[in-house]
C-alpha cells in the first residue's frame, strides 16, 4: 500500500471508530452528540479537508497541525496524528485535567480504552475547532515568532521581564507557555463536551466531572470558564458541583 492508500485507510477506521464510540454508553437511539455533529461537520465540509494518520511516533498521544487557509482567510485543511496505541496512557493532570480525569474510571474498567481513544480524537477536534475561529494572521505570526522568543529566553539566563521578551509575548498575545497552554485546554475543553454525552447517564458522570473540576481549579483556574460552559450547557443532564 502506499502512503495515500495507507492514510485513507487510516481514515476510514477513524471514522467507523469515532462513529461507533460517539454512542454514548446507555443512551436512547435519538440523541444528539457533540462527537456525531463535529465528526459530520468535518465530513460534510466540501471547503474542508481534515486528514488522519496513524503513526508510530508518540504512540500513545496525538498532534493536529499542517493547517491551510484560503485566500479569505478561512481554515480549508488540518491533519490530525494519532499515535497507534491511544487507547493507552494518560496523559498529566497539570494540562490535561479531562483525559486525566479517566484514569480511575479505566483502571476500575467502568470505561475501556476506546472511550479514552475517543476522548483524544475529541481533544484533537478541539485543536481544528479553535483554529478555525482563529485568525489566520495571529496564527502566522505566533508561528513566526515563537522560536525567536525561545532563542532570546534561552540566552537571556530565562528572563521573563526581559522588554524584548515583553514586546514579543504583547505582539503574540501571550508567552509561548500561556499560548501552548491555551490551545490544550481548548482541546481539553473540547474532550469534556464528548464526555458530557458520552458518560450522560453513566452513575459516575458527576464523580468524574467533580475530578475534572478540581484539577482545573488546581491547575488550570485562568481557564475555568470554558469548563464551566461545557459543564452547565444544555445536555448535561447533571451540572454535579459546576453549578
Ligand atoms: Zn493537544
Amino acid at each position: 500500500m502506499n502512503v495515500v492508500q495507507t492514510l485513507r485507510l487510516h481514515l476510514l477506521l477513524a471514522s467507523l471508530f469515532l462513529l461507533v464510540l460517539s454512542q454514548p454508553l446507555n443512551a436512547a437511539p435519538a440523541s444528539r452528540h457533540a462527537g456525531d455533529s463535529q465528526w459530520e461537520m468535518f465530513s460534510n465540509n466540501p471547503h474542508f479537508v481534515l486528514t488522519i494518520g496513524v503513526g508510530r511516533n508518540n504512540v500513545n498521544g496525538a498532534a493536529t497541525g499542517k493547517y491551510k487557509w484560503d485566500e479569505t482567510g478561512h481554515l480549508i485543511a488540518a491533519t490530525i496524528m494519532l499515535g497507534n496505541r491511544i487507547d493507552e496512557g494518560f496523559p498529566s493532570a497539570v494540562y490535561y485535567p479531562v483525559m486525566n480525569a479517566l484514569q480511575p474510571y479505566e483502571a476500575s474498567r467502568l470505561i475501556n480504552g476506546n472511550v479514552l481513544a475517543a476522548t483524544k480524537i475529541a481533544h484533537e477536534f478541539g485543536h481544528v475547532m479553535k483554529i478555525g475561529t482563529t485568525d489566520q494572521a495571529a496564527y502566522t505570526l505566533q508561528l513566526k515568532l515563537v522560536p525567536v522568543y525561545n532563542k532570546i529566553f534561552l540566552s537571556n539566563g530565562y528572563n521573563v521581564q526581559d522588554p524584548r521578551l515583553v514586546d514579543l509575548a504583547k505582539q503574540m498575545g501571550g508567552n509561548p507557555v500561556e499560548i501552548w497552554e491555551d490551545r490544550e485546554y481548548w482541546g481539553e475543553a473540547n474532550a469534556m463536551l464528548f464526555l458530557r454525552d458520552r458518560v450522560a447517564r453513566e452513575r459516575f458522570h458527576c464523580k468524574l466531572f467533580n475530578r475534572i473540576k478540581r484539577t482545573v481549579e488546581e491547575y488550570a483556574k485562568p481557564y475555568e470558564e470554558r469548563f464551566a460552559e461545557i459543564a452547565k450547557s444544555q445536555g448535561a443532564i447533571y451540572g454535579c458541583s459546576w453549578r
